[in-house]
């Protein structure tokens, strides 16, 4: 065949497989046009999943009759001119091709009338031929009919799912695009029947309640921060307590601008500041508002612009961790048992501790410690005392708002059911999990000696040599830094085999094979491939070692022993759960009793 200029039809019908895969598609690209419209008012309908019929009405500014063919036309556009306008988008269009693509692959009509105009225009678009404008009532605002989306491309209409199941994705992303924008109204019909009625608001809060659920509200803590050393980046939302964090990663909402994204460093850094918090099988409930400097951000990345590029990725990435973590910091996270309306994060059976690099190590033999003491280690807990201090970020900021009741040492305890404590503090009764208490406080005392420096480190008397991948040795260099922070010295032994040098004196005595556990490490890191996930690396190997260290459900402790320990709930930080997020304390709230007692 010879070559070609492609028909303008046929290159919009190319455009519109990377913009309209699904009706879902297609109503966020009109909804957005609704919303750069300035429209308050959105009433969006479907039928058939939206494969049939997208219709969408708004009340924003409308288009002039002699622009309605132009809307379009691929490459027109009302909202950029000049590249510098490229620089700093603000609408949520710019590429000017969304009307066209969609318009290509459907049967498709739009009415619109510029406000205070005594006339409106109508087109139609059927198999890329173009009809009007002609005249149309003086209704201000446009609607758009898309009808039989795909009628002419069988290949991606055969693709579609289910009605419910693209009636559901249509409502996800209106959910989300509303999340961001309370000042407009949303309405939803499928098949005629309401699915989505969201009020327009002034407060965002009410509008995030109106869709997570009110029930939810007591379970979500509002956050505000502002870091103008950030291209004026504010970070703002509801971060889930985790109780009410769900199996599905949908369950993490973000929005930069307006704009849903789903952006993975923002997405690692809410899940960092959740660390510990959470069994990782679980996502926390997060609705997350960014407000950039459009400069600082590049959304002209992917064509459904659901991708950006941030130009500080490593300052967004550790702004959005802090402002999570300090409000969870400053909250009262150990779950009230309420029975009728308990809600635990479900914990699985399966031990969710199973160390992620751990494979290579023996199973723990009772009464060792991290220390090297003969048994358990509770003069852990004065280290801790005295680090915690210091540590500043990583104490407990009992100045901020809900924060946890305050423990004495005169409540009374018990030790119960073979590991349970039992006490109380001003709010109600505490029962604690001796063993997950524990190990989150092992787990604080590692983390903070790796903040103050490199783990010991034991030279062994032979290196051990192990055969890995090339990869894997080549990965050596860029991990050394974590290496050093280990204890661990291993060196490149040729092309494919790494001579492990050093070990961590802790695991060394604790009789850990040391070869497989850099092994694990080494796979581990060509796994993550970034620097970012070893930080987290680092997270998991800590959590390992905690769980070793810590004393076991039938451990019998002294009283003062478990006075230490009860004290650690209020000097180290995230008490409420283990590193692996399964709560370490449950509370029954004195008003719950004195309600299901009849005293009050
Ligand atoms: P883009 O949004 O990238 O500019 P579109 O193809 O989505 O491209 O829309 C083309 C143009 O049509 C827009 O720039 C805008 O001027 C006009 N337009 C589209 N939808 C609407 C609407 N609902 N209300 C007013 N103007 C609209
Ligand atoms: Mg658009």
């Amino acid at each position: 065949m010879p070559i070609r200029i492609l028909a303008p039809e046929l290159v919009n019908q190319i455009a519109a497989g990377e913009v309209v895969e699904r009706p879902a598609s297609v109503v966020k690209e009109l909804v957005e046009n609704a919303l750069d419209a300035g429209a308050r008012r959105i009433i969006i309908e479907v039928e058939g999943g939206g494969a049939e019929l997208v219709r969408v009405t708004d009340d924003g500014g409308g288009i002039a009759p002699e622009e309605m063919a132009l809307a379009v036309a691929s490459h027109a556009t009302s909202k950029v001119s000049t590249s510098d306008d490229l620089a700093a988008i603000h609408t949520f269009g710019f590429r000017g091709e969304a009307l066209a693509s969609i318009a290509s692959v459907s049967r498709f009509r739009m009415i619109s009338c510029v406000r205070g105009a005594d006339a409106g225009a109508e087109i139609e678009v059927d198999g890329g031929v173009l009809k009007g404008p002609r005249p149309a009532p003086a209704r201000p605002g446009t609607v758009v009919e898309v009808r039989t989306l795909f009628y002419n491309v069988p290949a991606r209409r055969k693709f579609l799912k289910s009605d419910s199941a693209e009636t559901a994705r249509v409502t996800d992303t209106l959910e989300a695009i509303a999340l961001a924008h309370p000042q407009a109204s949303f309405e939803m019909r499928s098949n005629g029947r309401r699915l989505l009625d969201l009020v327009a608001t002034d407060e965002p809060a009410k509008r995030t309640l109106d869709i997570l659920g009110a029930a939810l509200a007591p379970e979500l803590l509002e956050f505000e921060e502002h870091f103008p050393e950030l291209g004026g980046l504010v970070v703002r939302g509801f971060a889930g307590k985790p109780g009410i964090a769900r199996p599905s990663a949908r369950a993490i909402r973000i929005h930069l601008n307006g704009r849903p994204i789903m952006d993975r460093v923002v997405l690692h850094a809410v899940r960092e500041a959740y660390r510990g918090l959470l069994d990782s099988a679980r996502t926390p409930t997060v609705a997350l508002m960014l407000e950039l400097d459009p400069r600082e951000v590049d959304v002209n990345v992917h064509p459904a612009k659901s991708e950006v590029r941030f130009r500080s990725q490593q300052g967004i990435h550790s702004a959005v961790r802090k402002s999570i973590e300090r409000v969870l910091r400053a909250a009262n996270l150990v779950p009230a048992f309420v029975p009728d309306a308990f809600r635990t994060p479900s914990i699985s059976s399966t031990d969710g501790r199973g160390a992620p690099f751990g494979s290579g190590l023996p199973a723990p033999q009772s009464g060792w410690s991290p220390q090297g003491l003969s048994h358990v280690d509770f003069s852990a807990f004065a280290a801790l005392a005295q680090t915690t201090g210091s540590a500043g970020d990583r104490s407990v900021d009992s100045s901020a708002g809900a924060a946890p009741a305050s423990y004495h040492d005169e409540f009374p305890f018990i030790q119960l059911l073979n590991g349970f404590l039992v006490t109380e503090d001003v709010d109600g009764i505490i029962i604690v999990d001796q063993h997950a208490l524990h190990e989150r406080a092992m787990f604080a005392m590692f983390l903070d000696r790796l903040d103050r420096g490199a783990l010991e480190s034991q030279r062994l008397l032979t290196p051990i040599v192990l055969e890995r991948s090339t990869r894997e040795v080549e990965i050596l260099a860029e991990i050394e830094p974590l290496f050093t922070r280990l204890g661990i010295v291993a060196r490149a032994f040729g092309p494919r085999a790494v001579a492990v040098e050093c070990v961590p004196t802790l695991l060394h005595t604790r009789g850990v094979d040391g070869g497989a556990f850099v092994g694990d490490l080494l796979e581990k890191a060509v796994e993550h491939g970034s620097l970012l996930s070893l930080e987290s690396a680092l997270h998991e190997i800590v959590d390992m070692m905690s769980c070793k260290a810590a004393v076991k459900a039938g451990d019998s402790l002294t009283a003062v022993e478990i006075r230490a320990l009860l004290r650690t709930r209020e000097s180290i930080e995230r008490s409420s759960s283990c590193p692996h997020g399964r709560p370490t304390s449950i509370r029954i709230a004195r008003q719950e009793l004195e309600r299901r007692f009849g005293r009050s």
